[in-house]
């Protein structure tokens, strides 16, 4: 058995008949990773001994006859703007370059407890701000498909160390498209789950009514395994949910999923939407249509708003949760001779252009003058945008749209042009806006050309439908 190219699943199981011990699995992914790392940049930083010792904890275990959960042992990469304690997280920006985690975030001592192999932590667009990872203050990270394209972002690294087999598993965040649209454009699967549905207690805020952590895997049943051992409620982020339950998450019911009917909105189907990805969206559809699904069309009518009305809450949450890297807490400090010209200093330097371009434009929406004109009809506007869903969620209980409007651009084909970088988000921050479940999953039949993603977005907390129709999808 190929252990990189390998299934979560398919590694449990392996571990459990002693086909390989979890030292050799991690070894395998090492070795991978010091391989092809260095032309795909996916990486910022590798815990090596960290993750043979855990490796070496769990064949401790398995020796003993002890039982082992599905993680134990697998080995996963984490986005780093995700605290582990004791290691550096940079969040993509030089600001923090010299920061250490001073605590675990609430989904990596789940994972801790699981015994996962925690391998390194993966390269992002600065503070998980853009959509091709080329926004890090560290360096490109490159689509495994072609390396002169982008893997997407901001959750690039983790997107590229799932489909170059240097993780069988990985964590990223969405908050508006930044695990899908990745997942999307290197051909894994990458689930945004409910808002509320995993702690954001130790990931670093972008934008905290928009934020969630999630799973990116090779499949549709990994996805479920992962995002299963992070869900929960936690007294630390009192705005995950106590009491979610997800009945069919690990062992869907066929039959009742059948009596899903699937809704298709007709406003992501529209201008710019690459014809290729449009025909692969129709595949798709008979495919399911053959599989026994019934679809719908349906309408979500503020569509259009959507993107407008992220791109002024995202900036203004930003600019207040980005005031904490004042240079004092986070940053140098440095040899400045007074207060201001401290804060001038860390912050024109630690900040890359994106991320002043967003702090300027949140500043603007939040100022006494401009609040009412965008910061609350902003509100008031995505308070529609979530209506329209919760219309459509009344005929049909799971959506299929595109993920992103084209397969995996080339790199430098947006960075001079900061609207059509947007763009490519326009299908899947809806999704965070209405605080909904979204999971991409790749089309079939892609294996020679540039992957393809679709989504399935769901009623809040009914991961299980959307993952359970992936899961079909993946076994046609
Ligand atoms: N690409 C989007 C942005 O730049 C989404 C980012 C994200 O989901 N973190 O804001």
């Amino acid at each position: 058995m190929d252990l990189t190219s390998s299934t979560i699943k398919s590694l449990h199981q392996g571990l459990k008949e002693k086909q390989f011990s979890a030292a050799e699995v991690t070894e395998a992914y090492l070795k991978e990773i010091k391989k092809r790392d260095k032309d795909l940049g996916a990486y910022l930083a590798i815990d090596r001994d960290g993750a043979l010792s855990t490796a070496q904890r769990v064949d401790e275990i398995i020796a003993r006859g002890g039982p082992i959960g599905q993680l134990a042992g697998i080995p996963l990469a984490i986005k780093d703007n995700i605290l582990i304690e004791g290691r550096p997280a940079t969040a993509g920006s030089k600001i923090l370059k010299d920061y250490t985690a001073a605590y675990d975030a609430t989904v990596v001592e789940k994972l801790k407890q699981e015994n996962a192999v925690l391998l390194g932590k993966t390269n992002l667009d600065e503070f998980a701000m853009g959509s091709s990872t080329e926004n890090s203050g560290y360096k490109i990270t490159k689509n495994p498909h072609d390396l002169s394209r982008v893997p997407g972002g901001s959750s690039g690294g983790s997107a590229v160390a799932v489909a170059a087999n240097m993780a069988a598993g990985a964590l990223g965040s969405d908050t508006g498209g930044s695990i899908r649209q990745p997942a999307g454009f290197c051909g894994v699967v990458g689930l945004k789950p409910t808002y509320g549905a995993v702690s954001r207690y130790g990931l670093v805020a972008l934008a905290s009514s928009l934020d969630q952590i999630g799973p990116l895997t090779k499949t549709v049943e990994d996805a479920a395994i992962l995002f299963g051992a992070i869900a929960g409620h936690d007294k630390n982020d009192s705005t995950s949910v106590l009491g979610a339950s997800y009945e069919g998450l690990f062992e869907p019911r066929l039959e009742d999923l059948r009596k899903l009917t699937i809704g298709i909105p007709e406003e992501y189907f529209v201008e710019g939407l690459d014809n290729e990805v449009a025909e692969s969206i129709n595949e798709v559809q008979k495919s399911l249509e053959g599989a026994g699904f019934k679809f719908k069309k349906i309408s979500l009518p503020h569509t259009k708003y959507a993107l407008s009305v992220y791109y002024i809450i995202l900036p203004a949450e930003a600019s207040t949760n980005l005031a904490r890297y004042d240079g004092i807490r986070y940053g140098t400090r440095g040899g400045a001779s007074n207060l201001m010209n401290l804060y001038e200093e860390n912050r024109g330097e630690g900040f890359g252009p994106e991320v002043k371009r967003r702090i300027i434009l949140g500043t603007f929406v939040l100022s006494a003058g401009y609040y009412d004109a965008y910061y609350s009809k902003a509100q008031r506007v995505r308070t529609l945008v979530k209506q329209d869903f919760e219309e459509a969620f009344k005929s049909v209980d799971v959506i299929l749209a595109p993920t992103a409007p084209t397969p995996a651009f080339k790199i430098g084909e947006k960075t001079t042009n900061p609207l059509e970088m947007y763009l490519s988000d326009a299908l899947t921050l809806p999704v965070n806006l209405a605080g909904l479940p979204g999971v991409s999953v790749p089309v079939k039949g892609r294996e020679d050309k540039l992957p393809i993603g679709f989504q399935l977005i769901g009623k809040p907390f009914c991961e299980a439908d959307i993952l359970g129709v992936g899961r079909v999808y993946e076994g046609l």
